[in-house]
């Protein structure tokens, strides 16, 4: 299977080609076509297996066709990741990927002024990366509308959890609605990890690689 016989928008065949991506990776093969049947998915997946694209080009198709970019009533998709560098390195596969398209990402963490990162919110964003203090903290501040998330990816869920941040997790989960598309990446599983995905995620599809 390549690339180009995906079902996916001409923009981001066109940026998966610019990348030099051919073929899907063992985890992309697995996990695009659920992602794009809208299934919560479950994937256990080690970075440099190509876990972010895994998601990234899916998303940013679903939202293309389904008309959800450049909304103004909040963000669609909503990425959280343990470390402000996981963060940055999302934000840049998004970008690279969604170059051509219509779709807005943003990324926010802490230990930086949060000024800008209000202004950008208040213009909309589609797909937001965030780490779940500085997410917690705006959403608590109100400028974080959260309550029209239809994809929420959860990246390097173990580290999450190793890092602490599983009440920040659980409190947002409260301002994100019940009726969402979730994908849960992780890289290692055991019954702390199955306790918190089988919170967040129903029907997934299991994928290992
Ligand atoms: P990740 O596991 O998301 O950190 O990705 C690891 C590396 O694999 C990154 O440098 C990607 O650019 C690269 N990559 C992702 N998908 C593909 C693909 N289908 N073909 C070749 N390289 C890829």
């Amino acid at each position: 299977m390549k690339f180009e016989d995906y079902y996916l928008i001409e923009q981001l065949k066109k940026s998966i080609a610019k990348q030099g991506y051919k073929r899907p990776t063992d985890i992309q093969f697995k996990s695009i076509p659920p992602i794009l049947n809208g299934e919560d998915v479950l994937a256990i997946a080690q970075t440099g297996t190509g876990k972010t694209a895994a998601f990234a080009i899916p998303i940013i198709h679903t939202l293309h066709s389904r008309k959800l970019i450049r909304r103004p009533d909040g963000i669609k998709c909503l990425v959280m990741a343990p470390t402000h560098e996981l963060a940055l390195q999302i934000e840049n596969v998004f970008k690279v990927l969604g170059k051509g398209t219509k779709v807005t990402t943003f990324c926010i963490h802490g230990g930086v002024d949060q000024e800008p990162q209000k202004e950008q919110l208040e213009k909309g964003v589609d797909i937001l990366i965030a780490t779940p203090g500085r997410l917690f903290d705006l959403v608590s501040q109100q400028v974080l509308n959260l309550s029209r998330v239809e994809i929420l990816v959860l990246d390097e869920a173990d580290h999450m959890l190793d890092l602490g941040f599983i009440k920040d997790i659980n409190d947002l989960m409260r301002h994100l609605p019940k009726s969402r598309q979730t994908l849960f990446f992780s890289a290692t599983i055991n019954d702390r990890i199955k306790k918190l995905a089988y919170s967040l995620v129903t029907n997934a599809i299991r994928i290992q690689i």
